[in-house]
């Protein structure tokens, strides 16, 4: 008959030092098992006189109960320890930095600038629209006064998608668009991509940005355009600089301008020193954007009231956004702007 006292101290010592989940299962069967000591102790009960029956099974109970507490209490310890111990191995400061840093990202170019033109027209009272850039034909064209005849409509002109839906060639569809969701008066830019078939070279690609603008109002006149435009230019390129109206030809507006600046390089003289400007070309004055306004042919292809020719008038310009992008910070090809070198990112790199 095993003497369950030593039993029992011999176990607690084994499970006191165990140090792993493992270890403490091999404990268990070691001492708790089918063929352990104790169960054997206890199976062979039967066996012994009636009068040491009791006492000896009490006492074999009590060393498994005590076992079982302790093998029990054991493991809680060793998962608390091992919790322990993983949560301070692993700890991770997220208030680091990353490791090697992460470099900051900023805007590309042409949105650093669309962003600074959509600024300054939200300060003089627009608002900022968007449109699709696959549009109907009727939008692009028939409803901004364009004969069916118009150049601009043939394919080496203008990608379409399917009869009658292109890619839009400028932002001007948003003119009537804009027109048939709000009754006047009306305030809005609406910058976005444009699309043209254009062979790459310095100054054209497929695909590029312009921002247009359109005001309706009662009352309004040219010197309105060229008042807001002047503000636009000055908060653009500089507060010396000036704006000049040139008379132009667009189908949708009547009567149009081009819209020149001072050259913000050379003041506006043409020179700097004895060279001739290379922004200006000598000329003093930089071409910026087409205007002027509303043809009243455009408000009759509102449809729905409220844009009543008799009553009120409107401008509008389109300007393209790389082209103020280019201007301003002297990027000699338009293809740069989108080769995503990453020398010319990182040089106009600027907050996002
Ligand atoms: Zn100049």
């Amino acid at each position: 008959m095993a003497d369950l006292a030593q039993l029992r101290t011999e176990a607690e010592a084994a499970v006191g030092a165990a140090g792993s989940a493992a270890e403490l299962e091999e404990l268990r069967v070691r001492y708790l098992g089918r063929k352990s000591e104790l169960t054997q102790a206890l199976r062979s009960i039967g066996e012994l006189r009636p009068d040491e029956r009791g006492p000896v099974g009490k006492q074999a109970n009590e060393v498994r109960r005590a076992l079982e507490g302790l093998l029990e209490r054991r493991t809680a310890e060793l998962d608390a320890s091992e919790l322990d111990q993983r949560l301070t191995e692993d700890h991770v400061d997220v208030t680091l930095p990353g490791d090697p840093p992460v470099p900051v990202g900023h805007l590309h170019l042409v949105s650093q600038i669309r962003r600074r033109m959509e600024d300054i027209f939200v300060g003089l009272g627009f608002s900022v629209v968007e449109g699709p850039e696959i549009e109907y034909e009727y939008y692009n064209f028939t409803a901004l006064n364009h004969p069916p005849e118009h150049p601009a409509r043939l394919p080496q002109d203008t990608f379409y998608l399917a009869e009658q839906v292109l890619l839009r060639t400028h932002t001007s569809p948003m003119q009537v668009r804009a027109m048939e969701l709000k009754e006047p008066p009306i305030y809005i830019v609406v910058p976005g991509r444009v699309y043209r078939p254009d062979t790459p070279d310095a100054t054209h690609v497929p695909m590029f940005h312009q921002l247009e603008g359109l005001a309706i109002d009662e009352d309004l006149t040219l010197a309105d355009l060229q008042g807001t435009l002047l503000a636009f230019a000055r908060q653009m390129f500089g507060e010396h600089t000036d704006v000049r109206l040139r008379p132009g030809y667009f189908p949708f507006t009547e009567p149009s301008v081009e819209v020149d600046v001072s050259c913000f390089r050379c003041g506006g003289t043409g020179y700097e020193g004895s060279e001739r400007c290379p922004t200006c070309k000598g000329e003093g004055w930089i071409e910026i954007l087409g205007s002027g306004m509303v043809d009243p042919n455009v408000l009759d292809y509102v449809v729905g009231s409220g844009y009543d020719k008799e009553r009120v008038q409107g401008f509008a310009w389109g300007m393209g956004i790389e082209r103020i992008a280019m201007l301003v910070y002297q990027v000699p090809d338009l293809r740069m702007l989108f080769d995503n070198d990453l020398r010319l990112l990182e040089q106009f790199g600027a907050g996002p």
